[in-house]
Order: C-alpha cells, then structure tokens, then sequence
C-alpha cells in the first residue's frame, strides 16, 4: 500500500527527510489551494519549479482544498499516511491541523517530518524559556545547537547548481559585496530557500567554517524570523511594538494626496532615484536587493507616514521570494515596531544610501533609464524632463517622523 507524499515548501527530491519517510513508491502530490493567493510572480516560479521537480520524479497536480483532495486521493490509492515537511507559518499550522483532523476521519496519519529550516522554529528557548526577541542571542543558540547532515546526497538542480556557483565564486567576496546592489554579491537563492528547492542544511554543510560565516549568519536571520513568528503568530499583520498599531499618527490614504504618493512609492516616481530604482527593479524582476528593501521600507515608513503593513502588502504580492515570516518581519524591523529593531530615529536617507553604496549610479541608471545620461543621479530635483521630481522632502519628513514616534505613550509590549 504506497504512502503519499505531499510536497508543499520542499519542492526538491534531495536532501528530503519527509520524502524519504514516505518511501519510494510514494506517489507524490502538490495542490493548489485556491485560497492561497500567490501573485503572477511567484505563480510563474513555482510553476517552474514544480515542471522541474516533475522531470526528476513522478508528480500528480491538484487543484482544490487539500484536505478534501488528499482525503479522496488517500481513499482511491488505500494509503494509510501522508508525509509531509513541516511548514510552521501561521497559515500553515492552521491549514494543516484540518487537514490532520479530516484525514483522521478517514483513519489516514499526516505524518509532518522536518521543517524547511536547520533548526526547527519554535526548538530554542531563552534562559526564562520563551522565544527569542534578540537575533544575537539566537545566533549564539542556534550556532551552538547547530544541525544535521543532509538525509542524501543532492543530484544537480538549479538551485544547487546555483548555489555550487555562488560558492565558487563571490562566497568569499560576499561581507563586503553585499550591500552593493549594481553587482552581483549576493546569492538570489531567496526564491529557491522559500520553495525548499534547496534545504539550508545542504547549504551549511558546504560552508567551510559556518560558525563564522557571514552568509550562514544571514541564513540565520532566516532562521530568526521563522522562529519569531512562530511564537508571536499574530506578528504577520501586528506590530510587535502594539503602540505602533494603536497610538502612531499615520498618513490617511483616502486623501488624495497621500493616495498619489503610495502611488508614486509603487511605480518607482517618487523622485528620489535610489528608491524609485528599487521600486522598478522589483516591478521588473519580482526581486528587490536587500539594501533597497531597507531604503524603500523606510521611504514608505518614515518619509510618506503610511504604516508597514501597506508596504508588506505591495511586497508580497511583487516579490518571487515573497517569505511571510521575513518579510513581515523585515518590514517590522525597519518600521522600529519588530524584534530587536533598528532604532526607530536611525532612519535611512535615501540620497547618502545611493551615494554610499551605488557611487557610480550604476544600480539607478540601469532601474531609471531617464536617468541614463545623468552625470550624478543621486541628488533629487530637476534632473531629466521625463523624471519627477521629488515628492516629499526628506529633511522636513524625516522631522515629522521623529516628533510623531517621540508622542508615542510609553511601550506597552515588550
Ligand atoms: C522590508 C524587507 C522585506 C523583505 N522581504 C523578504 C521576503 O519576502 N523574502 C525573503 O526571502 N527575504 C526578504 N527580506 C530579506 C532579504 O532582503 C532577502 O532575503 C534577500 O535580499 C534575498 O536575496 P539573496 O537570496 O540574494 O540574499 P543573500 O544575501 O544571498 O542571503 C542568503 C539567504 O539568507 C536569507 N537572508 C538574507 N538576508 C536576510 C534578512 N535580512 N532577513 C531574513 N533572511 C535573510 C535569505 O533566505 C537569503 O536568500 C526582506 C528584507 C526587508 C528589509
């Protein structure tokens, strides 16, 4: 009697412990669920991904609510188990409890084995026993219980290959190379990480010195922001800092002027070339570089007064990397609402964020083509007849800012 294997966030026949468990003449499943939006982005991803996981094994597509259709399936095949990785969103746990109890009615186990990351979330706990509110310490738990071995050993995929590519060539390079958005410094592995067509662990066995590594310390802030929602479920739409959600002064989107500068933020006009080439680059690719999601975050935030959850919302539906726990959290971060926050008066000034790291203007000559003859395309202003100016200035917002986050009552969550 074969089991079913339901492939959901580890679209990967590799290093699969759940996929595995569930043996090999497993017949494999994925469904999609009509509820869960994901936006044309990452619908045309994870229809490659998913044409790629079905040329290495055989894979049945389904479409409807997954605890009706892997009932029936469960029936019509007699399997007696579901095997499953672990997904530990919010959305998820729900989802999956139905889904356990319907099977149950039908005297099937869902069998939930390994989670998408190195370390389970929700397994570290403080010295008081509670979640983790500080990366630092986390990293210094996290590091310290490190993780296991692959379960196999990976045959080539895209995103191995990509990886393997990466490794061999700007690992090294890659504290520094980083922040500098007009070169390739970083992985994009995002998209793959989020798809588990790469599990971290794979990737962390092939890190020479892992405790020291910048880039598994980056994979750990991923690690960080699983783990964080998993205790505080209700952070995806929350601000961790509930002053931010029930005391902040925010911009009224119904006026018209506000609704033109969202606008404005959205398409990449604002003015402000730095932003508005994150903005495009993110229309145009489905992907943002991580200095920009910081430089525009902080724009929407503190520049143009609107609350986070307006910014997450844009980014989940534009990103191919959309990660609900990242995200969010990554918005709260810069919001100064999150964990361990940038404090709230750090805020980012668009202009010596270009000029620090895209001093040639590379990055926003080539999102901002009306900007390609621009001898220096940091500055704001008149700069091309085609190019807005700038919406807002930034020394008057960032004052206002300051003055509504300095009325804020004293914090009432911690
Ligand atoms: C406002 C905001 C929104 C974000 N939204 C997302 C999102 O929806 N999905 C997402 O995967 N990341 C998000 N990030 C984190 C980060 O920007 C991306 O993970 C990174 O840019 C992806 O590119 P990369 O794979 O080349 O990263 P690399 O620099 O190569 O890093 C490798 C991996 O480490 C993880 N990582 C790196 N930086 C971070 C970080 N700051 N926080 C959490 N994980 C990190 C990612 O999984 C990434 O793929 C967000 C950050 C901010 C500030």
């Amino acid at each position: 009697m074969p089991a079913i294997h339901w492939f959901r966030r580890d679209l990967r026949v590799a290093d699969n412990p759940a996929l595995d468990a569930a043996g090999p003449d497993a017949v494999a499943v994925f469904v999609r669920d009509p509820r869960f939006d994901v936006g044309e982005v990452r619908a045309t991803y994870l229809d490659g991904a998913l044409a790629e996981l079905a040329s290495a094994r055989t894979l049945q597509i389904h479409a409807g609510d997954p605890a009706v259709v892997l009932g029936e399936l469960a029936e019509r095949l007699g399997a007696r188990e579901v095997f499953c990785t672990a997904d530990t969103t919010p959305f998820a746990r729900k989802r999956d409890a139905t889904v356990e109890d319907a099977l149950a009615q039908r005297g099937v186990t869902l069998r939930q084995i390994d989670t998408p990351y190195a370390v389970p979330p929700g397994e570290l706990h403080t010295q008081s026993g509670g979640g983790f509110r500080v990366f630092t310490p986390f990293y210094k738990a996290w590091l310290a219980r490190g993780w296991g071995s692959p379960a196999t050993t990976a045959p080539s995929n895209q995103a191995l290959n990509r990886w393997r590519a990466f490794r061999q060539g700007a690992l090294s390079q890659y504290k520094k190379a980083r922040d500098f958005p007009a070169d390739p410094g970083t992985s994009r592995l995002s998209p793959a990480l989020h798809f588990g067509q790469i599990h971290p662990r794979t990737i962390l066995a092939e890190i020479p010195d892992p405790l020291t590594d910048p880039f598994a310390r980056q994979l750990a802030w991923r690690e960080f922001y699983a783990d964080v929602l998993w205790h505080r479920p209700e952070a995806v739409w929350t601000s961790l800092d509930e002053r931010f959600d029930t005391q902040m002064e925010y911009a009224n989107l119904e006026d018209p002027v506000t609704a033109a500068q969202y606008e404005a933020w959205t398409q990449g006009r604002t003015g402000y070339p730095y932003v508005d080439a994150g903005m495009r680059q993110l229309l145009t690719e489905g992907w943002m570089h991580n200095r920009l999601r910081m430089v525009t975050a902080s724009f929407l935030i503190k520049d143009l007064h609107l609350p986070w959850q307006l910014g997450a919302r844009w980014f989940l539906r534009h990103l191919v990397d959309a990660d609900v726990a990242n995200n969010q959290l990554g918005w709260q971060w810069v919001a100064g609402c999150g964990t361990d926050a940038a404090p709230y008066f750090r805020i980012f000034n668009p202009v010596t964020q270009g000029r620090r790291f895209d001093p040639d203007g590379d990055y926003i000559r080539r999102y901002v083509p009306e900007l390609a003859d621009v001898a220096d395309p940091h500055e704001p202003g008149v700069l091309a007849p085609d190019y807005p100016g700038p919406i807002v200035d930034h020394r008057v917002e960032r004052d206002v800012a300051l003055a509504r986050f300095q009325a804020l009552g004293s914090r009432a969550s911690s």
